[in-house]
C-alpha cells in the first residue's frame, strides 16, 4: 500500500487501477529527474519498492495501441510501474514539478494506469478468444462447464454455417451474410465490433459471424469501426438491426454501374454507412459486370455455333428470350442472387437487348 508517501520537493500522483488517484505535494521545484533520483527513489525502496528487488519498473512502456478508441499512436512512458507478487504492475507513479498543474499530474497518472489496466484486460480477453475458442473452451454452447469436449472455433463456424444454408443441400454454395458473396469454403470469424477496441465482446456470440474473406479484408471491414465514437445508431446490426430488407439496389446503364440507396429515409445514413464499409456498390458493380460477360460470351458463342453450321443470326426476340431465361432461371439460395437478379432486369431494357443484339452481329 503506498498511500500516504509524502515527498517534500515534489509533487507526483499515485493511482492503483480502480481507485482514484492520490498525491502528495511539496513547495519548491525541481525537476522530475532530479527529484526521482535524491527522494523518490529512496522513499519508494524504504517502502518495498525498488528494480534490484524487481518490484518496480522505472520508465515503464505503455504499449501503443493504433487503433483503440482511447489510446494514441506513439508509445509513452509512466515515470514507474510497481509490481505486484504476480510480477504485474498494479499501480503508477509520475512524477511532476511543484510548478505543474496538482489536477493536470493526477489526470496523466490516472490515464497512464488505465491504459496499463486496459492493456492487460485485453490482452486476457484476446487470449481467451485466440487460444481459449480454437483449442477448446470449458463450456458447451449452452453455458455448461465441461472438463473436455467443451465448444470451439470450428463448431461455432459450423453452427453458424448450418443456421445460415439457404439451400439444405450439403453441397450448394453458401452465401455470406454481409455482402451476399459466395462464403467460400473456410469461412472467416469476424468480430462484428472489434476486439482490438472492444475486448469483453471478443468472446460474445452476438458480435460474431463468419463472413467471406473479401468482407473480412483490410480494404472492406477489417477492422474497422461499425459505430461513431460508440454510438450505434446511424449503423445496421447483423442481429439486432439488420439491413435485410431495407437496402435496393440500383444500376445505371451504360456502364452497369450499381449504387446502394435505402427503402425507407430513416435507414438513409445506415446504407450509407454500410456501403462505406463493405464496399458494396464498388463490388456488386464488378460482380454485375463480371457477370455480364459471362452471359455476353454465352450468347456469342452460340452465334458463332449458328453461324458455323449455316443457321440465321439470333433475332432480338430470341436474344430476349434468353435474357428472359436468364433471369428467370436464377436462384434465391445462390450467391450474388441480387445482384444477378439486378443484371437480369438490366438486359431485358429495350435499349440493352439492342446494344446487343448490335454486338452479335460483330461474331463471324
Ligand atoms: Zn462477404
Amino acid at each position: 500500500m503506498i498511500r500516504g508517501l509524502k515527498y517534500p520537493l515534489s509533487r507526483y500522483t499515485v493511482h492503483r487501477p480502480g481507485t482514484e488517484p492520490i498525491e502528495a505535494v511539496n513547495q519548491q521545484s525541481s525537476t522530475e529527474q532530479q527529484t526521482r533520483n535524491r527522494l523518490i527513489d529512496q522513499d519508494l525502496a524504504r517502502a518495498g519498492w525498488s528494480a534490484s528487488r524487481r518490484t518496480l519498473i522505472e520508465e515503464f512502456v505503455l504499449s501503443a495501441q493504433p487503433d483503440s478508441p482511447t489510446l494514441g499512436n506513439t508509445p509513452e512512458f509512466a515515470d514507474y510501474a510497481l509490481l505486484g507478487a504476480d510480477g504485474n504492475p498494479i499501480a503508477i507513479v509520475e512524477a511532476k514539478r511543484s510548478s505543474r498543474d496538482e489536477l493536470a499530474g493526477k489526470r496523466q497518472a490516472s490515464d497512464y494506469a488505465d491504459r496499463a489496466a486496459w492493456h492487460a484486460f485485453k490482452e486476457l480477453m484476446e487470449a481467451f478468444y485466440e487460444k481459449g475458442l480454437h483449442a477448446g473452451l470449458p463450456f458447451t454452447a449452452a453455458g455448461t462447464p465441461v472438463t473436455q469436449g467443451g465448444i470451439t472455433y470450428a463448431d461455432f463456424v459450423q453452427a453458424f454455417r448450418d443456421a445460415h444454408r439457404l439451400n439444405p443441400d450439403p453441397n450448394a454454395r453458401e452465401v455470406c451474410v454481409l455482402c451476399g458473396g459466395p462464403l467460400g469454403a473456410a469461412p472467416e470469424v469476424d468480430h462484428w465490433i472489434a476486439k482490438h477496441a472492444f475486448p469483453l465482446l471478443s468472446m460474445c456470440a452476438d458480435n460474431l459471424l463468419p463472413t467471406c474473406g473479401d468482407c473480412n479484408a483490410t480494404s472492406n471491414k477489417g477492422r474497422m469501426p461499425v459505430h461513431d465514437h460508440g454510438s450505434f445508431q446511424d449503423w445496421f446490426h447483423p442481429y439486432f438491426r439488420p439491413g435485410v430488407g431495407a437496402i435496393r439496389l440500383n444500376y445505371q446503364l451504360p456502364g452497369f454501374a450499381v449504387t446502394c440507396a435505402a427503402l425507407t429515409p430513416a435507414d438513409d445514413v445506415r446504407v450509407q454507412r454500410l456501403d462505406a464499409l463493405l464496399n458494396l456498390s464498388q463490388r456488386w458493380t464488378r460482380e454485375l459486370k463480371a457477370e455480364y460477360a459471362n452471359q455476353q460470351g454465352k450468347l456469342k458463342r452460340y452465334e458463332a455455333q449458328r453461324l458455323s453450321r449455316g443457321q440465321a443470326r439470333h433475332t432480338q426476340a430470341e436474344v430476349e428470350a434468353f435474357a428472359t431465361s436468364f433471369r428467370d432461371g436464377l436462384l434465391e439460395s445462390e450467391p450474388n442472387h441480387e445482384v444477378h437478379r439486378l443484371l437480369g432486369n438490366a438486359l431485358l431494357e429495350q435499349a440493352r437487348l439492342a446494344a446487343w443484339q448490335t454486338e452479335l452481329g460483330l461474331v463471324t
